[in-house]
């Protein structure tokens, strides 16, 4: 069950550091890598979803031996094998460089789910590509930061749509010996690293490490033969369960994440909750400092100095929170060894007026002393949300600030639009993009070529669509409709809308329904029409959000749209990927002001995909007027729906059409291109990962580090 040798059958000598390779996520983000890979057998490749595992064990041992003596092969191996040692080893880095004296210092970043590779599937959407994307950038700037998650054995759900496009859920098949997970084991080679009471019993607590580069992540898992049956089975899958087993999945992944890096030998100097599902992280510090002789005022006051807390969302029901019976259920009597009264301790996350209930926000909020949203807005939003914890103050001066999110630049531009960005930009741009300057230089990319360069990647995304219902219609399809619901009547010279996200209702998926003659005659224009790609999972408990689904799915199948709605099943990584390159315009509408940012708009930018959205989230800081299309704030009185579509409808017919079909004697619609080049600038300059990372290190890491005290006060309420 560990290391790379059991997995991976033989290897040439010459050639065996492909097993190495293999083994670190950073091959991910590596063009070059990947190439490696890809240049073994294609097909494979493609078959086995980008598995270098999975392709180095299926792989017919000739196809190796013949690479192993092809010299192309050998260049090609011998300099990215020397990248990844360089780059997984230097002490060179963005981060030495700049706090050298700060060496050996680490970074602990809790996480209830990462989302870094699609051959892993413990995310379910923003948050854990975020938190993927978070690691992947701290590894590129040799920030020390190790991730701290949960595995999750039957990964989150397949999505598949029954014809009346109803959602089903089905289990995610996830062989972890496919994967780069190495098992660790306790001192006497058991599978278990540390034991965290709850229920009133024992849970063993194994752990698994992946390395995203420099960084590792270690993932918990409770299926140990040593457990009781019903705690084996605590971690099978993501957000699933009542809240019981989220209470439970929660416990395990404060109290034991950090017992597992006591175990493995890490000693934090800063501890990032991101998200308050990772708040009893904090709890548990405030245990060890107690237990080490300290007051209860004399741990809070440690514990708030070395904590940093992400709050992630505006909507009331994205903030978990127990009664105090469940959390003394699952937890037990905590407060008792610790020599405080029960109030007291559970007190911390009480917020003012709802007695008994333990928000997890709140007690991360208490036990931290650097708090944030994730975008400008989302601060203001988060500072009157939790104001009351601060009643002495006024909104704005509650100390809640903001880092706005980015996405990983190598991740999510694809490999076309990033040699154009190497041609004009010289070699390394991409180690160097906090330069303005540099940035300026990109409304200067050949249109001509831009253009060519996005109808390529357009052309693969519609094979994908192609490729994709060809299969499921061999596999399970038994109707046309599905074929056709499944984009294969779509136009790849069509202009067309990207709405790829989760199915929350506040996200607003069916506006674009709002006025269905309007919509036809757009759709079924035969000069300039307009065609819509969706794709997004609805949480299996929300109801609402699969009806919101339902309801777009049966205009896939609406002759009146002539074919030109489609539903892409199954939103992951991989598909994100192809979505936000291969469309022409991302769309997002969220109901002001609940998206606390939105991620997938700055991916599609990094590709020349301008966004279409509501003033919300990072779009409200992000929208220059030159890199995309706003829907302005509907007025007090309006009903915003109605407004919202108004406006949306009104740029397509007035702005967007047009534009795009208009050309020059080359075909290539020159004003859209401009378009494209601005938000590959307002992408590539302020909303990467990159960003947000060196913000979290200014702002956050270095000063409490240094043991910079944050300048704000705790909650008084
Ligand atoms: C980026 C991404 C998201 C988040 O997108 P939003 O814009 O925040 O809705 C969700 N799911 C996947 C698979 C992604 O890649």
């Amino acid at each position: 069950m560990s290391g790379a040798d059991t997995r991976i059958p033989y290897l040439p000598a010459r050639v065996e550091g492909l097993a190495a390779l293999a083994m670190n996520l950073r091959w991910s983000w590596s063009r070059d890598a990947r190439a490696l890979f890809r240049a073994i057998d294609e097909l494979l490749w493609h078959q086995t979803h980008h598995n270098p595992l999975q392709l180095l064990r299926r792989v017919d041992p000739a196809r190796i031996a013949a690479c192993a003596s092809d010299p192309a092969y050998l260049r090609l191996y011998d300099s990215v094998m020397e990248r990844f040692r360089r780059e997984t080893t230097t002490d060179e880095t963005w981060f030495t460089e700049h706090y050298g004296d700060l060496r050996g210092r680490q970074v602990a970043y809790f996480c209830a789910e990462f989302g870094l590779h699609n051959s892993v599937p413990i995310y379910s959407g923003g948050l854990g590509v975020l938190a993927g994307d978070h690691c992947k950038s701290a590894s590129d700037l040799g920030v020390p930061l190790v991730g701290v998650g949960l595995l999750y054995e039957k990964g989150y759900f397949d999505q598949r749509l029954r014809l009346d496009g109803w959602q089903e859920d089905t289990d995610e098949e996830f062989d972890v010996s496919a994967t780069p997970l190495v098992q660790l084991t306790g001192p006497g080679r058991e599978p278990f690293v540390t034991v965290v009471e709850t229920c009133g019993r024992p849970v063993h607590v194994g752990a698994w490490r992946i390395m995203v580069g420099r960084v590792p992540v270690y993932l918990l898992d409770t299926n140990l033969e040593v457990n009781h049956p019903e705690d084996r089975s605590l971690m099978n899958k993501l957000y699933a369960g009542g809240p019981d087993m989220r209470l439970r999945q929660e416990w395990i992944l404060g109290v034991g994440g950090v017992r597992v890096l006591r175990a493995v030998g890490i000693d934090p100097a800063v501890w990032h909750a991101n998200e308050g599902h990772a708040a009893f992280m904090l709890l548990e510090r405030l245990r060890e400092q107690v237990a080490a002789g300290r007051t209860l005022e004399e741990a809070v006051a440690r514990v708030r100095a070395t904590s940093v807390f992400t709050t992630h969302t505006p909507v009331p029901a994205g903030h978990d929170f127990f009664s105090f019976e469940e959390v003394e259920r699952v937890a037990g009597p905590i407060w008792e060894p610790m020599g405080v009264a029960r109030e007291t301790l559970l007190g911390l996350g009480e917020f003012p007026g709802q007695p008994d209930l333990f928000h997890m926000t709140v007690a991360a909020t208490r036990l931290s002393s650097r708090i944030n949203g994730v975008s400008r807005r989302h601060g203001q939003v988060s500072r009157q949300l939790w104001r009351e914890l601060w009643p002495n103050r006024p909104a704005e001066a509650v100390p809640i600030g903001h880092i706005t999110n980015g996405v990983h630049l190598e991740t999510w531009m694809a490999t076309p639009i990033r040699r154009m960005l190497d041609e004009l930009l010289g070699p390394g741009w991409n180690r160097r993009p906090e330069d303005p300057r540099m940035w300026d230089q990109v409304p200067r990319l050949d249109p001509e070529r831009l253009w060519q360069v996005h109808v390529e990647l357009k052309n693969v995304l519609f094979r994908l669509i192609r490729e994709d219902a060809r299969w499921r219609f061999a596999d399970r399809w038994r109707e046309a409709a599905h074929v056709v619901g499944a984009g294969t009547l779509l136009d790849p010279a069509a202009l067309t809308i990207g709405f790829a996200r989760r199915f929350a209702t506040y996200k607003r998926a069916s506006l674009v329904f709002h006025d269905l003659e309007r919509l036809r005659r757009l759709a079924a224009d035969p000069y300039r029409p307009l065609q819509i790609v969706f794709a997004g999972k609805a949480h299996p408990a929300d109801t609402p959000g699969k009806e919101v689904l339902q309801r777009v799915y049966q205009f896939t199948r609406d002759p009146a749209f002539q074919g030109r709605v489609a539903f892409l099943e199954d939103y992951d990584m991989h598909l994100a990927h192809l979505l936000v390159q291969g469309v022409d315009v991302w769309l997002n509408l969220p109901r002001v002001p609940l998206e606390a940012s939105g991620t997938s708009g700055m991916k599609a930018g990094l590709n020349g995909v301008p966004q279409l959205g509501t003033l919300d989230g990072w779009w409200q800081e992000g929208y220059d007027g030159l890199s995309g299309w706003a829907i302005p704030p509907a007025g007090e009185e309006a009903e915003p729906d109605a407004e919202d579509a108004d406006r949306l409808y009104r740029l397509l017919e007035e702005q967007l059409i047009p534009l795009f079909y208009t050309r020059d004697a080359q075909g290539v619609p020159l004003g859209w291109v401009e378009k494209m080049r601005y938000a590959i600038r307002l992408a590539g300059s302020r909303f990467t990962g990159r960003r947000m990372v060196q913000d979290y290190v200014r702002a956050y890491y270095v000063p409490a580090m240094r043991g910079e005290a944050s300048g704000d006060d705790p909650p008084t309420a």
